[in-house]
């Protein structure tokens, strides 16, 4: 998979400090003149006091390439988002190129059988073309694990909302990969506002029920 940040509001730490700074005073703030100290003790307050809303102002575009339609199913389930996704009625799936997962990879037999059904799912698809069947219905082949890409949007408040759920242990491997790389990439622009940000149990306890928590906080990693 490849994640790029293609886009986001300019010094994110800045245009939310901004927007929370205002809430206090008569005239709205030349949002220039606010030092990094101030920018810090807003941000920090604002995290504390739970105002989370002032984080909305800053928005996150990624670039997400080659990741399986398993793991797009979970992602667009966070709704607070939007998604461009490569559509199965307008492009070809000549070669689908599946993701498998490292279990599989390092199993001789599951490698085995997964890789002849892929092949087998490829030629069906493609005979169905050819007999033609439009795209949009020969794709009722074809499996989670066919690549796609996507486009997201979200602001800071959701994003931190999506890493506490996909950084978690308990999260897939492949859209925790995802999401780790995501938060790497805001970390890099918007320092503040992410500083915490990830799996909860790197903050405190793990919020899971005893039977559902991976029982192995980050914050010991
Ligand atoms: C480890 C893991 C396992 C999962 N397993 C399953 C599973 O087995 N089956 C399954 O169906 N799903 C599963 N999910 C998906 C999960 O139930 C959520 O649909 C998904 O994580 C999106 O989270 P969300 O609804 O909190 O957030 P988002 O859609 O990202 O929304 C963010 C927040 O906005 C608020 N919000 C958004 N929409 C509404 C609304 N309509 N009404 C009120 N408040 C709203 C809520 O506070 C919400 O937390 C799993 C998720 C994880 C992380």
């Amino acid at each position: 998979m490849k994640v790029e940040l293609i886009n986001h509001t300019p010094d994110p730490d800045r245009a939310a400090a901004h927007a929370a700074l205002n809430c206090y005073r008569e005239k709205i703030p030349d949002k220039e003149e606010m030092d990094n100290g101030l920018i810090l003790d807003i941000l920090n307050q604002i995290k504390d006091s739970g105002h989370h809303s002032v984080i909305e102002h800053a928005s996150f575009t990624f670039a997400v390439h080659g990741v399986s339609r398993a793991l797009t199913h979970q992602l667009v389930r966070h709704r607070l988002a939007s998604y461009s996704q490569q559509s199965q009625r307008y492009v070809d799936i000549d070669d689908f190129q599946p993701v498998i997962p490292e279990s599989i990879l390092d199993d001789e037999h599951a490698s085995e059988i997964f890789n002849d059904l892929m092949e087998k799912i490829q030629k069906i698809y493609n005979e169905l073309k050819d007999s033609d069947i439009h795209k949009e219905d020969a794709r009722y082949v074809l499996p989670n694990a066919t690549k796609t890409n996507i486009i997201i949007t979200m602001n800071a408040r959701e994003l931190w909302h999506f890493f506490s759920l996909r950084c978690c242990r308990r999260a897939q491997w492949e859209i925790r990969d995802m999401a780790d790389r995501m938060l790497e990439l805001c970390k890099d622009v918007s320092p503040i506002i992410f500083e915490n940000a990830g799996a909860p149990c790197l903050r405190g306890p793990c919020p899971e029920i005893p039977e559902f928590s991976c029982g192995k906080p980050m914050r010991n990693d």
